[in-house]
Formats: C-alpha cells, structure tokens, sequence
C-alpha cells in the first residue's frame, strides 16, 4: 500500500469523517484544468471543483505564477496599522462587481468566518445606532458554516447536534421552494409583524441555491420579495454568496438576479480562485458609518492572523484577471447551456425525484424507493459507483450534483451525465 495512505492513517484526522469506517483516502499527486492524478496515475474529473472551490482548473499556471511572486515579494503582514497594495487592489476591483451599494471590504480567512463577521458587524450596527437587537432570521435546512455563529443560523441537524444547547436561537422560516412562495413570505411577514419590540437585527440566506441543504434552488422574484419585506422593516440582509459568488449561478453574483442589494456580502470558496483561503464581508456605507467613530466602543474588534494575506490576494487578484477574460462567461454559458439539456434528458426517469440546474450547477435527486435511509444507505455505492468511472461526484445523501470548474471539456461533463445515466439504470437492475 501507499506509503503515504498508511501514514495518513497514523496521523491524520479528516474532516467530515468517520475515521473508523472510512476507507482509505486516495492519494492525489497533482491536478490540472478539471482532472486530478491520484498516486497510481489514475486520472478523477473533478466535478465538484474540490469542495466547490475551484473556478479555473487545478494548478492554474496564472494564478500560481502570482502566488509565487507575492511569497517572493511579501507573504505576510500585520494587517492593523499596515496595509500593502494587493489587499488595497483586491477591495478596489471587487467592488466594481459586487452589488453597486456595497462600499467597504473587509478581510478574513475561510466561509464560516466571512458569515461570524457578517452577523457580528449586523449586531454591533444596531448597538452602535442604540437599539440591542438580538433575533436572526434564516431559511430552514440553511447551511453557513461550522463555527459557533455560523451552525446557529444554519439548519438544525446531526451535525449540529453535540452543540444544539449552545447554539443561539433563530426565527427560522420556510425556504420559497417552487409552490412554497406564500408558504414563505407569510411566515416572513409574520415574524416580521410580531417583532413589536424591534428585536430582529438581520436576515440572513443562500441567494438562490442552497448548497449543502442539496442544491436546492428556488426563485429570485421570491427572495427579492423577502428582502423586500425585510427592507421596509430596515432589517439588514445578509447574502452568503460563498458558493454562489463568482459566476456560478451564469452571473458574477447570485444577488445580480434580485433588484433587491444585501446590505452584506459574505465571499469565500471560489474567491481566489480555489488556490487558498480567504475569506471577505462587504458591507455599505451606511453599516461602515455606524463603526466610524471617535469612540472606541464604537470599533469593530475583530481580526484575524491571517486577514487579507497578500498571497491569498494576489491569488483572488489572479482569479479576477481570469474571470475577466471573454472565455469565462462563454464556458459558464455552455455549461449551463448543457446541464440544462442533461436536465430536460432525465427529469421523467423514474428513479428521478427531481433534477434541476442553475448556472453551472447541476443537482439530481433520486427518488426515495425505500424510506429515508435508501440511498443514504447507498451513499457509498454511488460514490463508488462515480470513482470507478474517474468521476469524483460526492452525493449529498440522495442528491448527486455538479459544480464543475469552468474549464470543464463537454467531452467530460458527458462522461459525468454517462455515469448519472449508468447509475440509473443501475438502481432499476436493483429493483
Ligand atoms: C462552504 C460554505 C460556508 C462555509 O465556508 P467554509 O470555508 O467551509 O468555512 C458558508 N456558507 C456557504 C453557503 C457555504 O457553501
């Protein structure tokens, strides 16, 4: 055996695993465009762009050149009293994208910390305008991250479990699914009418595709309808944009669908590319005004050792140049073009319980056949079922889905429908 999956054994602990019952991990040596080379050769099309990360291919030789000349050049500063000029860049060309009321970047290092800043900057800005606001508002079944702010507004699951009695309550409501729009909006409008005290701070949502939940996508005229209440009532509203951002959904941001802005944005994930971590939190001027004081209680204290590394901004500075170029939005068109055909292919099967696609992300759910646990009991088989075919596509329970990187061939992204297809011819040999 490998010599480096034994010792991984020895000495590592991954996430999300049960180590007791894992097989062993496959050993990838190096990656290119959409494909990764595990230690045998063996070429996987990486159709989850590693943990919905990656926007451009694997070992991106644009984006490593400038990695490699910001660690030359500077790897790391103090971001408190000093600033350096690929951090000042970054907020500069970011801002031209994100949504036109956002106004001031800030910096942190992963998803789940972009969504802890978020709340705390939503909180504080009622405190320093005066007001102690203390409720949240999220969608059931939300997911925004495993810190402790992050998994209280996300769903209550197994994973949250162990730390329910810590976690903060939250004024949870329906998600607007297709034919669950009034469902939603009522129950929006009636926690917004029972907050006579002025209690609730923010709203915070996946705009439009509700990635761990399962890619589950509902409509942009129905979230701008919630923002829209929220708007009325001055309650702030939060997009987490970490897997949505970035061209995903065929736009740069899923919140260009709304004609609603979010008064926060929340970025990570595809940020750099996929090439290191970074987390950011935009926000308006109007939230940055009610920080900028003379008093010191008044500041934002918070940070982090690694805010705005100047690696992991030349790096998003790199991804930026790349989405800029004219084959990127072309590619995520012919993506989407294609996934939305797969989806009109396979909609009718009738191991098919729903499929659905936005932008480039792909989602097929398999029906149910025999209770809850069918195909999460089968989790494995269908993992298995994709990695012997050189596909890594990691089923969310009954879910199997697509978020390739752009650069994905469409000789590639047949081979992924293929295998979708042999599964489902799979699963009625099984019946
Ligand atoms: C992945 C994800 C997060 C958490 O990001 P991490 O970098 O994994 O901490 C938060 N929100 C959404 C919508 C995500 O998809």
């Amino acid at each position: 055996m490998n010599t480096i999956v034994e010792k991984d054994k020895q000495f590592v602990w991954h996430p999300y695993t049960q180590q007791a019952t894992v097989s062993d991990h496959i050993c990838i040596v190096r990656g290119k465009d959409a494909l990764l080379y595990d230690s045998n050769g063996k070429a996987y099309i990486d159709v989850v762009s590693s943990w919905w990360v990656n926007l451009h291919g694997h070992s991106h030789p644009h984006i490593a050149q400038k990695v490699f000349e910001q660690a030359l050049t500077l790897e790391h500063v103090i971001f408190a009293g000093f600033t350096h000029e690929p951090a000042v860049s970054l907020a500069e060309r970011l801002l031209k994208y994100l949504p036109e009321n956002q106004s001031k970047i800030f910096y942190s290092d992963n998803g789940s910390t972009a969504v802890e800043v978020a709340l705390k900057m939503a909180i504080q800005y009622w405190q320093n305008k005066g007001e102690y606001r203390k409720k949240i508002i999220a969608f059931e079944h939300a997911y925004h991250g495993d810190t402790f702010g992050a998994m209280s507004v996300s769903g209550r699951s197994a994973f949250t479990k162990p730390f329910d009695s810590f976690l903060f309550e939250v004024e949870k409501i329906a998600v607007p699914f297709a034919g669950q729009e009034e469902i939603s909006y009522a129950q929006m409008q009636s926690v917004l009418d029972g907050d006579i005290e002025n209690q609730i701070a923010a709203f915070i949502y996946e705009p439009l595709v509700m990635g761990t939940a399962g890619m589950k996508m509902y409509a942009p005229e129905a979230l701008d309808k919630l923002m829209g209440a929220c708007k009325e009532k001055n309650i702030l509203c939060i997009a987490d944009e970490v897997m949505t951002g970035f061209g995903r959904t065929s736009r740069f941001f899923a919140s260009d669908h709304m004609s609603h802005k979010p008064d926060l944005v929340c970025l990570s994930k595809g940020l750099t590319g996929g090439t290191l971590p970074m987390g950011i939190t935009a926000c308006t001027e109007e939230i940055y005004q009610a920080f900028y004081s003379k008093e010191a209680s008044k500041t934002f204290f918070h940070g982090h050792s690694f805010t705005a590394n100047p690696m992991g901004c030349a790096s998003a500075l790199a991804s930026l140049d790349l989405m800029e170029q004219e084959h990127t939005f072309k590619n995520i068109n012919r993506i989407s073009g294609m996934h939305k055909k797969f989806v009109l292919d396979i909609k009718d099967d009738i191991h098919v319980l729903e499929a659905r696609s936005f932008g480039t992300i792909l989602a097929v759910e398999l029906r149910d056949t025999d209770g809850s646990s069918y195909f999460s009991k089968n989790r494995e088989l269908i993992y298995n079922h994709f990695l012997s075919r050189g596909i890594i596509g990691r089923p969310l329970g009954n879910i199997v889905y697509a978020i390739p990187p752009y650069c994905i061939t469409d000789e590639q992204l047949e081979c992924f429908y293929e295998a979708c297809r042999d599964l489902l011819f799979l699963l009625k040999k099984n019946i």
